[in-house]
């Protein structure tokens, strides 16, 4: 077994996950991960999320649609925006005329 993140073969049990799976740590980086975790969400399916996120429909509805659960689609959507950068953040100084409405 390797670690997914580094491939170091150091690998040590750490104790189990929700679902009795267990749970290992690579030695060598820290990373803590599950061997062959069933709960991959599929490019596919993140595209059709992407769709739907811009559609106003709640995180629920979504999640209940594309079946994936509200938890996973919660961190994929704060990790969404944590690497889109923010849009509101860098205003444009206008250049010359004031314009009074
Ligand atoms: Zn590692």
């Amino acid at each position: 077994m390797q670690c997914p993140s580094c491939h170091s073969e150091h690998i040590i049990k750490n104790g189990r996950i929700h679902n009795q799976k267990p749970k290992f740590a690579c030695k060598a980086c820290g990373r803590q991960f599950v061997e062959n975790p069933q709960n991959r969400i599929s490019d596919d399916k993140k595209k059709l999320i992407d769709k739907l996120l811009l559609e106003k429909i709640s995180l629920a509805g979504i999640a209940r649609v594309v079946e994936v659960s509200e938890c996973w689609l919660h961190s994929y959507v704060k990790q969404k925006y944590k690497d889109t950068p923010r849009q509101t953040q860098v205003r444009k100084k206008t250049k010359g005329k004031l314009v009074i409405q």
